[in-house]
């Protein structure tokens, strides 16, 4: 250990370690979650790579997690053999805080009401600070580690600073890291075999790696009774590399009665072996009538470190041009902008080919609007062998893409009205977007649109609105304003509403553009009331009516267009559109109407 070289940590990692420490005290065990996640990202990588350069697995073609308790030192073992870590990456990765995230993480931990365990434990997993929980039930940390580039090294750690050596006994791993643990006194229930194997169930069921415990139990044997040799022997003669058996105890045989067979006596051993715990058979290449609900939620909850459950998912196989299998999920919250994977602009798919994990940084699985959308794709038509830039130069992905816009489109349809309320709560501005953004599915898209309106207090959709549609009214109405009190009381509706029209409230300050991108709904086109060139159908007795005024007040448009208000406004003319107020100010028919204004002010501030 002479020649270990000293290395302090990173002042962001120290403070990262005490909040840690402190707040996830009552939460522990989600130690083993981080350090399993980090050996599947681990073989993640060297597979990835050796998808172009098949020598990187001849080093050790297995893929797969082992962990070992070993009681008698108080020490768990972690191990992978996956891409492992050179010696400049283990100062770079567990020694430094190098993402872009961290300096967000640790101002929110800093905000008192955030930072209560709960939310920790949701932040260490999406921030990726996930190694240094290793302190929370290790005092003493040893990582051992090979990289197909470097030799072996030992990097050791008790949370205040860190070493670094090469490994004096050399080349012990193929390839691959060895996470050892020193556990803390109170710490010890983790070294146990129940303990340990319900911790791994319940953190890795869906790791697509598999992963094998270092168990021991007891096996009652019939074995012949030939001689006065001891049974011991024999058995410890046949120990191989991955069973050993010991606390071998010989019990009398019981039948004793039963004189004619031979004689045998029931031996009862303890044998150790490697057991797997997960399934590693991916949840989405299940056939969805054989995955139950709670599956869903928990592949969900495992994929994104959300801890509520989805609010709706949909697992598909899209067959035609390109054969693919998808499972997305709708997030119950939005996720915010800086739990969106602090600001990188990607989308949340993650990218398989054949079962291969490939990458969740690419932009062009989800249109922007819908990047709140969680999932996976996993395609047999990509191409294995290329990298990832190629691959994203693709050009079945834009064939993916499209799909999946159309089953997420499909999934929120499907959504039941109580469930829809919550979603339009939380994506309303999402859609509103996509009918700006996505021409080619601005209908499908319309189809979502909820409003509020003058029926009733809720809100409505375009269709429902329609369907209420008086006999001869030709548009859909509706009035933009800041909020519903301001609309409803608006002099250019209340003639509509005497009338019994029905008009559409544009209270978001998106729902105007939203509109104007709109040309119409089921034939219907939009009449904003705020704007000039508006008429009602009306019959012949009241246009002679509206006809007969105009004359009768055309000397006072024409003092007020000429003398009174010259200069000031556009034109002045007798409106059809008021029943109790005397006058109204009107956008033209290009203008902006008030509620642009008002928004572009508000904007230019
Ligand atoms: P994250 O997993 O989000 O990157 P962690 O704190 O869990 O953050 O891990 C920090 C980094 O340490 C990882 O990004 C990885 O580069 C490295 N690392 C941790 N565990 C292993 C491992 N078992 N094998 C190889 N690299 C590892
Ligand atoms: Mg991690």
């Amino acid at each position: 250990r002479e020649k270990a070289e000293k290395f302090n940590f990173q002042t962001e990692v120290n403070r990262m370690m005490k909040l840690i420490i402190n707040s996830l005290y009552r939460n522990k065990e989600i130690f083993l979650r981080e350090l399993i996640s980090n050996a599947s990202d681990a073989i993640d990588k060297i597979r990835l790579l050796a998808l172009t350069n098949k020598d990187e697995l001849e080093t050790n073609p297995e893929l797969s997690i082992h962990i070992k308790a070993d009681k008698e030192n108080k020490i768990l073992h972690i191990m992978d053999t996956g891409i492992g870590m050179t010696q400049q990456d283990l100062i770079n990765n567990l020694g430094t805080i190098a993402k872009s995230g961290t300096a967000d993480f640790l101002a929110k931990m800093q905000d008192p009401s955030k930072a209560d365990g709960q939310d920790m434990n949701d932040m260490i997993g999406q921030f990726g600070v996930g190694f240094y929980s290793a302190f929370l039930v290790a005092d003493r940390v040893v990582v051992t580690t090979k990289h197909n580039n470097d030799k072996q090294y030992i990097w050791e750690s008790d949370a205040n600073s860190f070493s670094i050596v090469e490994d004096p006994r050399g080349d012990t791993l193929k390839r691959g890291s060895v996470i050892s643990l020193y556990l803390k006194d109170e710490a010890q229930d983790f070294l146990e075999q129940d303990t340990l194997q319900n911790l791994i169930r319940k953190y890795s069921q869906f790791i697509n790696f598999p992963i094998r415990l270092w168990t021991s139990k007891t096996v009652e044997e019939e074995v012949p009774v030939e001689d006065e040799k001891p049974v011991k022997e024999e058995e410890e003669k046949e120990k191989d590399d991955t069973t050993s058996e010991d606390d071998v105890q010989i019990e009398e045989d019981t039948n004793e009665d039963d004189s004619d067979k031979p004689k045998t006596k029931k031996v009862s051993k303890t044998v150790h072996d490697w057991t797997l715990i997960n399934d590693s058979k991916p949840i989405w290449t299940r056939k969805p009538s054989e995955v139950t609900d709670d599956e869903y939620t928990e592949f969900y909850k495992s994929l994104t470190k959300d801890t509520s459950e989805p609010l709706t998912h949909t697992h598909f196989i899209a067959e035609g041009e390109v054969t693919f299998k998808s499972l997305l999920y709708i997030p119950k919250i939005q996720p915010s902008e800086s739990f969106n994977r602090y600001g990188t602009k990607s989308d949340n798919i993650k990218l398989f080919v054949r079962r291969v994990f490939i990458t969740d940084e690419f932009n062009d699985m989800m249109p922007n609007y819908l990047n709140f959308i969680r999932g996976i794709v996993d395609s047999d038509d990509l191409p294995l062998n290329v990298s990832r830039e190629t691959l994203q130069q693709h050009k079945l992905i834009k064939v993916i893409k499209k799909k999946l816009v159309r089953k997420v489109l499909d999934m929120i349809k499907k959504i039941n009205k109580e469930e829809y309320e919550k979603f339009w709560k939380e994506y309303s501005t999402n859609i509103k977007l996509g009918i700006m953004e996505d021409p080619s599915n601005r209908s499908r898209l319309a189809k979502l649109l909820r409003f509020q309106s003058s029926h009733g207090q809720g809100v409505t959709s375009l269709a429902e609105y329609v369907e209420r549609m008086k006999p001869k009214q030709q548009n859909i109405y509706f009035i933009a304003g800041a909020n519903r009190g301001e609309v409803e009381k608006s002099p250019f509706v209340e003639r509509l509403l005497a009338k019994g029209y029905e008009v559409l409230y544009l209270v978001e300050a998106v729902d105007e553009y939203c509109i104007s991108a709109l040309p119409e709904f089921d034939g219907k086109k939009f009449q904003n009331v705020a704007k000039e060139g508006f008429k009602l159908n009306e019959s012949e007795k009241s246009k002679n009516k509206f006809e007969e005024l105009k004359s009768t007040f055309a000397p006072l448009v024409k003092w007020l267009n000429e003398v009174a208000l010259k200069g000031q406004i556009l034109k002045a003319e007798v409106s059809e559109r008021l029943s109790n107020s005397p006058c109204a100010l009107v956008a033209g028919m290009f203008g902006w109407t008030g509620n642009m204004e008002r928004l572009a002010m508000s904007n230019a501030h």
